[in-house]
């Protein structure tokens, strides 16, 4: 029998993914000790959300936890992106939401070189390309990181 996994089966899984996100949030709560804060917020929405960060002294995110108050779609994305930058440099922070903000607004992008596993992550996020309005949901966790490095 063959099975096919259409268009709106892999909408399902995704939303699934933000559901379970949102549930259980990865790195949810204040870092006691955090070198960098930043806060976001989203009115059209009322997204609100705060990202606490620690940096190396090679410029590279040691840890990162945030709190949020927000619809699913701004928790999970904080979520997955709290997983997808740990470890990650401030440079390559700001490619990684280069790319993931042109998989929101659905411009082409190009494969990058960053591993296949944060991609995919990033790509649960990708479905908002069909609702503008919900691209700043997708988005404020990432500002709100990329303002806190901003010294
Ligand atoms: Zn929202």
């Amino acid at each position: 029998m063959l099975y096919h996994i259409n268009k709106s089966m892999l909408d399902d899984l995704y939303q699934k993914v933000i559901l379970d996100h949102n549930k259980n949030p990865s790195n949810y709560g204040v870092l006691d000790k955090h070198t960098y804060m930043a806060e976001g917020r989203n009115p059209l929405c009322g997204d609100q959300l705060t990202v606490y960060l620690n940096l190396n002294s090679d410029n590279t995110i040691e840890d990162i936890s945030f709190e949020a108050k927000g619809c699913a779609i701004s928790v999970a994305s904080a979520s997955i992106m709290s997983e997808v930058v740990k470890g990650k440099s401030v440079d390559e922070v700001g490619s990684l939401f280069e790319y993931f903000h042109k998989l929101c607004t659905g411009e082409e992008t190009e494969n990058p070189v960053y591993q296949s596993d944060d991609i995919e992550k990033l790509k649960v996020l990708s479905g908002v390309k069909k609702f503008p309005s919900r691209i700043k949901c997708a988005t404020l966790s990432w500002q709100a990181v990329q303002s806190a490095l901003k010294v």
